[in-house]
């Protein structure tokens, strides 16, 4: 320092700037960090200085002046942040321009080189636009030169290749130093293992790394066959570095390997040079060092990356079903799946391995700019006024909607005595002509319990023959549950008859192998005693189902009844926590689909179930599956290994995707091994699954002896994405897309069980039709209960209508005009066939509105509830996720439904319409639904203001009056329901949504208080179920309390009541929080908010923007220059 201080003053004599470095130099010697602001001033001066005086410039750069050096050595005192004093007064330039003056003297000052390009190493990752400077400035060039000219020269070495890959990180920089033969100039500088230059070796392949990124460097550096370098230098330090030591820079060689295959042809130079089984095994041996995570990590994700596409073993990825629509409209979804050929091939997109489809890069770089605003906004939000105001007109005439006045008699009955006994009963329907048949289990040994003795011991499942026969067959009555039930054969002459169905062609199959059944047959019959469910569930009688079963039609002719429907559903009384994850899972689990690869002989790929061929394949050594029954929808199970089986979903039907919803049987299970199960054509880009919740089983076994439930099951469950390519029709024309997988591992406990798995608690049209017979019968005198049929559904199934009020207390004037004036709830649910959640909290709402309770009464004496309990009937038997017979979302046509494609939607928005010409718009619209990516329970609502809040058209919102009591509803419920959530309430309307039911009813009925009740099918992060998955206690209990919480809205419409209660629903405050959150950076979200959780590897991106996977842990500041890579790669982003 001294030697310094002398050698400036005298070179520089007494100049300016002398004076200031005298005085910055003192400061550094003292690095006390309340001099900051002083250095801070110095600094600034020089800087001032230099930019505005050639001679300041030459006196700080000359020969033999440390002027350079006692920046640097400021710039080292205090890290960083001098650094950004330096970037922000334009320090950069000064630094560049330096550069250049000094590369123009001849010979250049190899000590000034040196100096200006440390410096420039420490300024370039704090300057967003260094890249764009130094390109502007000319000093790439300088950069190379002096590098090759030096190669050898380890001390220049250092901080020229430092600058080189900031100049890297643009990405036109990046192309333009790959033409001057950078990558090849890198390579010479990559060598085997060794411990010396470890750090020059560490920035040449960061350098490298950031090359590639660019798909012109990666193709030469394929031509120039360096993949198989990188794999072998890779595997030589892998060796070599035993005690890892130098995981950085192994994971640094990775990191070329990764950006080379982002392009085709890599990846086939990765699979040609053995890149599967080196990184399988090297990753293999790594296992067991937690400290390796990094490259384990980094090697998945190379290897699912290059793993080749497999075909996903299916005909085509439309549904086996076909329906056949009225008429198709031409703009639809169907005319698009049904305008292509019925031989082109819908799985996988033609092939194009030959020819490297990737652009040139020249011209798809210059994206330098986007970096400088990277605050998107939700462009879904509505920003059209004109679209957020109130649609006056009716789309229908008003003799029209005449015909719905049938629909509500409540209106104009004047309760004489006879009318009061005169409620309708549902209308009759057709009885179907198959067999009804509760399938699977067979029987050797006849095997009789007592009613009610249930036993402990499992069963023998085997041992019974359970089966029902036609129509009009069996059931003497005044017997007990079981003997009505269960004593009827399937008589092999029945089965001859029918052969011409599939499914009994099935069971003729099974019947074949199982000798044991067959030999019963001939009359001795086994009986299965069952649990009386009614006693505990008041809703559940099998016999009445098997009734509603009957009259439900389904596309596939289902004549198969699931047990878990038949016995029904007790929820346990058992928390059920919200899994955690255990680390390593996923990679674990992916490890397993890339020894497929690895080692194809372990792999059996025999088919056990398969929709397409309508045969069940069974030869006693695998499970057997089966989801021919109401709502199932498997369609086809792969044997992979001995205990794994790949499983694919049934396309809805009319459709070629949406597979998200299952349900299906599984039989014939080894006791104490562990299954894994894998459904392979997922579509989400993330799930819940990844977040703790699990699926749910129902076992026949625990049913039989006493526990007929679903219980949250499986283990190693998680969701990825993976090698099955989705074609370009598939994934809406985008091309390269994969599936995802979810898996589970389950081990079960009973021999000779049947489980059935579900993606939620099932409920069936045939469970709703049976729920609401038997609300019937819960009826008292003081109940208006009217069940009408509202239409027909496409495929011939009613859909029911529900009016549910008080009888007005007696015929007098007063109480008929009370009666007549209450205003109206309407309520809807399951337009979504795969939110059975939302059937639940239906259920729960249904009920309580049916109890004797004070509260319920004085519900009902307060309002009148038009309620549509399944808007999807067709959905929900055929085992849709999403869409109705006419492969649509029905929560998309609420604009303009059409009578012959959407009757359940055009019928219940003709209500709404009626009503609404009748002066009598609902007070309360909601439409329950289920959401599958968030926690909790929580309301979508609509409002103007806090639409246009998310929008820059601020100014139109503030003149515009908005009533809040919008709000007031979901405020309640947050109050009084332990799984509400208001936080997650949103009340934006998007575009996307302009045709739900929630936005139409709002804009074109009126409806203030129109809502969307979404249910988490996961469980809850707050309140009192917090941790907890949810169930279907909770979802009914969710019903009840949106009850609840309809009469203290009741109540606070009274003023008196609202004075002393606005204080504490603080509406207004809620509302003023949640703008600030708005006009907070972040934009608004609708969907995703989960935290990252530990194993961060990518679940949605491509292959060509994966994040980087984790931070590397072993940098050491000491190798860098302060600025970790997590820290570099944030600033380059
Ligand atoms: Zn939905």
């Amino acid at each position: 320092s001294l030697r310094i201080k002398a050698s400036v003053e005298q070179s520089l004599g007494n100049s300016r700037v002398l004076m200031l470095l005298g005085q910055l130099e003192k400061l550094n010697g003292e690095a006390v960090l309340s001099d900051a602001e002083v250095s801070r001033h110095i600094t600034s001066k020089i800087l001032h200085l230099i930019q505005t005086q050639e001679k300041t410039r030459k006196e700080i750069t000359a020969k033999g002046s440390s002027g350079m050096e006692v920046i640097l050595a400021s710039l080292e005192v205090s890290g960083g942040r001098r650094v950004g004093v330096l970037v922000s007064k334009g320090g950069t330039a000064i630094l560049l321009q330096l550069l250049i003056t000094t590369s123009k003297e001849w010979p250049p000052s190899e000590e000034l080189m040196l100096q200006l390009h440390t410096i420039l190493a420490k300024v370039g990752p704090k300057d967003r636009k260094f890249g764009i400077k130094a390109r502007i400035n000319g000093a790439l060039n300088i950069t190379v030169s002096l590098l090759k000219q030096n190669l050898q020269n380890h001390k220049l070495l250092l901080p020229c290749l430092q600058v080189l890959r900031v100049y890297s990180a643009n990405s036109v920089n990046a192309v333009s130093l790959g033409k001057n033969g950078v990558v090849e100039l890198l390579f010479k500088i990559i060598g085997p293992y060794s411990k010396k230059n470890t750090s020059i070796l560490k920035v040449t392949l960061d350098t490298l790394a950031a090359l590639l990124k660019s798909k012109a460097n990666a193709r030469r550096a394929v031509d120039r066959t360096y993949v198989p370098t990188l794999l072998a230098v890779y595997q030589d330090w892998h060796r070599n570095d035993t005690r890892h030591r130098h995981v950085h820079i192994r994971k640094a060689i990775l990191g070329c390997i990764r950006n080379i295959t982002n392009i085709k042809l890599g990846r086939k130079a990765f699979l040609e040079a053995d890149g599967m089984r080196i990184l399988y095994s090297t990753s293999t041996e790594c296992l067991s060092v937690r400290t390796l995570d990094p490259l384990i990590n980094t090697s998945s994700l190379i290897m699912r990356k290059c793993f080749p596409k497999n075909r996903l073993p299916v005909p085509t990825i439309r549904s086996v079903f076909h329906y056949q629509l009225p008429h198709i409209p031409a703009e639809g979804p169907v005319a698009q799946l049904y305008r292509q050929p019925p031989d082109v091939d819908d799985v996988v997109d033609e092939s194009d391995d030959n020819d490297d489809t990737e652009a040139d890069t020249e011209n798809d770089t210059e994206n330098e700019e986007d970096e400088k605003n990277h605050k998107t906004q939700n462009d879904d939000i509505e920003t059209d006024i004109s679209k957020l105001r109130p649609k006056e007109n009716l789309t229908r005439p008003l003799e029209d909607l005449k015909m719905y006045e049938c629909f509500f008699p409540e209106l104009s009955e004047n309760f004489q005595v006879k009318v009061l006994t005169s409620c309708q009963t549902p209308a009759v329907l057709p009885k179907s002509l198959a067999p009804i048949v509760v399938p699977t289990a067979h029987a050797p040994s006849p095997l009789s319990l007592a009613q009610g003795e249930l036993t402990d011991l499992p069963l023998d499942l085997d041992s019974i023959c359970i089966s029902k026969d036609g129509p009009g067959g069996a059931g003497g009555a005044g017997e007990g549950l079981a003997q009505e039930l269960e004593r009827v054969a399937l008589e092999e002459d029945t089965l001859n008859g029918q052969s011409q169905s599939p499914v009994v062609g099935s069971l003729q199959g099974e019947l074949e192998h199982d000798d044991d059944c067959s030999s019963h047959s001939s009359g001795e019959l086994g009986v299965l005693e069952v649990p009386d469910t009614a006693a505990l569930l008041p809703l559940h009688d099998p016999e009445l189902y098997i009734d509603m079963v009957k009259g439900t039609k389904s596309v596939p002719q289902y004549t198969e009844v699931a047990y878990p429907d038949y016995f029904g559903h007790v929820a346990p009384t058992f928390r059920e926590h919200i899994l955690e994850r255990v680390y390593g899972v996923q990679r674990a689990k992916i490890f397993q689909d890339i020894e497929r690869m690895i080692h194809p002989n372990d792999i059996l790929d025999k088919v056990v179930y398969d929709l397409d061929l309508k045969r069940l394949i069974d030869d006693g050594e695998s499970l057997k599956f089966n989801s021919q029954f109401e709502s199932g929808n498997l369609r086809k199970a792969v044997q992979v290994r001995k205990f794994e089986y790949d499983l694919i979903l049934n396309s809805d039907i009319n459709s070629n995707h949406y597979h998200q919803w299952f349900y299906f049987e599984v039989s014939g299970m080894r006791v104490g091994s562990s299954y894994r199960f894998n459904i392979i054509n997922c579509e989400k880009v993330n799930s819940q699954f990844n977040y703790g919740m699990q699926v749910l089983m129902y076992s026949v076994q625990e049913a039989i002896s006493g526990h007929p439930r679903w219980v949250r099951t499986g283990t190693e469950i998680c969701y990825y994405k993976n090698h099955f390519s989705r074609s370009s029709i598939a994934a809406g024309g985008q091309k390269g897309k994969s599936y995802y997988t979810m898996t589970f591992t389950v081990t079960f406990q009973y021999r000779d069980d049947v489980c059935y798995f579900a993606y939620h608690y099932p409920y069936t049209y045939s469970t709703l039709k049976m729920h609401l017979q038997k609300l019937e019968a819960l009826r008292t005198p003081q109940i208006y209960l009217r069940q009408d049929v509202l239409c027909e559904t496409l495929g011939g199934n009613s859909c029911p209508l529900l009016t549910i009020t008080a009888m007005p207390q007696s015929s007098s004037n007063d109480q008929i005009c009370q009666f007549k004036n209450r205003p109206y709830v309407f309520l809807t649910a399951r337009v979504h066939p795969g939110e059975t959640n939302a059937s639940w909290v239906m259920k729960g709402t249904l009920e309580f509105l049916m109890s004797p309770s004070p509260m319920a009464q004085s519900l009902r004496e307060s309002y009148v509830f038009k309620i549509v309990p399944m808007l999807n009937p067709d959905g929900v038997i055929n085992g849709n996720h999403r869409c109705s017979l006419s492969g649509e979302d029905l929560n998309r046509q609420w604009q303009r439904p059409s009578p012959d494609l959407h009757p359940t939607i055009f019928h219940t928005k003709g209500l709404l319409q009626y009503l609404s010409s009748i002066q009598r718009v609902p007070l309360v619209y909601c439409d329950y639904h289920g959401h599958s990516r968030k926690k909790n329970v929580f309301m979508y609502g609509c409002s103007i203001k806090e639409t246009l809040w998310q929008t820059n058209v601020n100014a139109a919102a503030c003149d515009l009056q908005e009533d809040l009591s919008y709000r007031t509803l979901p405020k309640i419920l947050s109050q009084l329901a332990p799984a509400f959530s208001m936080a997650s309430c949103s009340f934006v309307v998007e575009k996307s949504k302009e045709s739900t039911a929630r936005v139409v009813v709002w804009r074109e009925i009126g409806v203030q208080k129109s809502y969307t009740m979404e249910s988490t099918l996961c469980g809850c992060d707050q309140g009192k179920y917090k941790g907890l998955q949810i169930g279907t206690r909770e979802l009914e209990e969710m019903g009840a309390q949106f009850c609840i919480a309809l009469l203290r809205l009741k109540r606070l419409s009274s003023p008196l009541e609202f004075r002393n209660s606005s204080h504490f629903l603080d509406v207004e405050n809620d509302l003023i929080e949640s703008r600030c959150k708005v006009t907070s950076s972040t934009t608004y979200v609708l969907d995703e908010d989960e935290p990252s959780f530990m194993e961060e590897v990518d679940y949605s991106a491509e292959s060509n923007d994966e994040p980087e996977p984790d931070p590397d842990p072993q940098e050491t500041p000491a190798d860098e220059d302060g600025l970790s890579d997590s820290e570099l790669a944030l600033r380059r982003s």
